[in-house]
C-alpha cells in the first residue's frame, strides 16, 4: 500500500460537500473542483479524491474502496451497528448537529417510556431503535429516507428522530425537541484496524488538523512600552512564551503571539488599557505545533 495513491472520499453534493472542499483546499490539496467528475486527481499530492454520497462514505472506507473518508459522525454511527471496522480518525468541526426525538408540540412527551408503543420516523433507524432499546422501551421505528419532519402530519407517524440544527425545520412543522440521541459533526473516517497508515495518509491528518488548530485560534501583534510587558504576558500566554521584538522607538517593543480565538473578544481592551497600541488581529492559515 506504501506507494499507492491515496483515495479520500468526500460528499459530492449536499450540506457537506461545500465545507468539505474548503478545508481540504485550506489544508493545501490543490485540485479541480467539477460536479461531475468521480474521481478527481489532486495535483500536488499522491491523492485521488472520490466524490460519492455521503451516505455511501463510511460503506466505501469498510470495502477498502476508499482509505479515508469524510462524512457525518451520525452516518458512521448508523452505519457502523456492529461492525465497528471503520472509526474516527480526526472530528472536523463543521457540520454540527444533535439526533433528537421530537414530537408535535401539543404531544406532552417527555420520557424515553412516553414513546412506548408509538411509531417513530426516522432516518437513522439503527440509532433510533438503539436508543430507544436501550431504555427498555418499545417503539415501531418507520424508515424514511428524507423529509422526516413531515411525517406526523401525514399521519405516517407519532413522532421522529431527525437531525436538528438550529430546529426552526422542527417549529416550521409544529414539532418540539424531546430527547437527544447523538450529537454530530463532520468527521474524518478511517480503517479502525490502522493497518494502512502511510506516510500519506498520516500527512493528511496533520494537514487537516492544522487547519482546525489555525481556525480555533488567531496571530496577534502589537506595540507596548518595554514597562508595560509583564502585564501582557500575563494577559497572552500564547503556544509558549510570546516573541519580542525591540522597536526603532526607544523604550517599545513588538510583541507577537498566537492566542485563542474565543478570547479575542476579551482580550482586546485588557491590552490597550494596559498600554498596547497599533494591535494586529490575523487569521492563521494553518497551525502545526
Ligand atoms: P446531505 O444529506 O448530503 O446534505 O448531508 C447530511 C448530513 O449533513 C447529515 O448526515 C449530517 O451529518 C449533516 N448535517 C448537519 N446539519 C444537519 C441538519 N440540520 N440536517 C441534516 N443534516 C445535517
Amino acid at each position: 500500500m506504501a506507494s499507492e495513491t491515496l483515495r479520500l472520499a468526500v460528499p459530492n453534493k449536499g450540506r457537506m460537500r461545500e465545507p468539505t472542499l474548503r478545508l481540504l483546499r485550506e489544508a493545501g490539496l490543490a485540485f479541480e473542483q467539477t460536479e461531475r467528475a468521480l474521481s478527481v486527481k489532486v495535483r500536488n499530492a499522491d491523492i485521488d479524491l472520490l466524490f460519492v454520497r455521503t451516505e455511501d462514505v463510511v460503506e466505501l472506507v469498510a470495502d477498502g474502496v476508499a482509505d479515508l473518508g469524510i462524512t457525518g459522525l451520525d452516518l458512521l454511527e448508523e452505519a457502523c451497528r456492529p461492525p465497528a471496522s471503520v472509526g474516527v480518525v480526526l472530528p472536523l468541526g463543521f457540520g454540527r448537529c444533535e439526533l433528537t426525538v421530537a414530537a408535535p408540540r401539543e404531544a406532552g412527551y417527555r420520557r424515553p417510556a412516553d414513546f412506548a408503543g408509538l411509531r417513530v420516523a426516522t432516518s437513522h433507524p439503527n440509532l433510533t431503535s438503539g436508543y430507544f432499546t436501550g431504555h427498555g422501551v418499545a417503539v415501531e421505528v418507520v424508515r424514511l429516507r428524507g423529509s422526516v419532519e413531515v411525517a406526523p402530519k401525514l399521519g405516517v407517524a407519532d413522532a421522529v428522530a431527525d437531525l436538528v440544527s438550529t430546529g426552526s425545520t422542527l417549529m416550521i412543522n409544529g414539532l418540539r425537541p424531546v430527547l437527544p440521541i447523538l450529537s454530530s459533526q463532520a468527521v474524518l473516517v478511517g480503517e479502525c484496524a490502522g493497518a494502512g497508515t502511510t506516510t500519506e495518509l498520516d500527512t493528511v491528518v496533520t494537514a487537516l488538523e492544522s487547519v482546525l488548530a489555525g481556525r480555533r485560534r488567531r496571530y496577534l501583534l502589537l506595540n507596548a512600552p518595554r514597562e508595560a510587558l509583564p502585564v501582557i504576558n500575563a494577559l497572552i500566554p500564547g503556544l509558549e512564551a510570546p516573541t519580542v521584538i525591540p522597536l526603532a522607538e526607544d523604550g517599545m517593543v513588538a510583541i507577537h503571539s498566537v492566542v485563542e480565538r474565543d478570547e479575542v473578544w476579551n482580550l482586546l481592551p485588557r491590552l490597550k488599557e494596559s498600554g498596547g497600541r497599533d494591535i494586529l488581529v490575523l487569521p492563521i492559515g494553518q497551525l502545526v505545533p
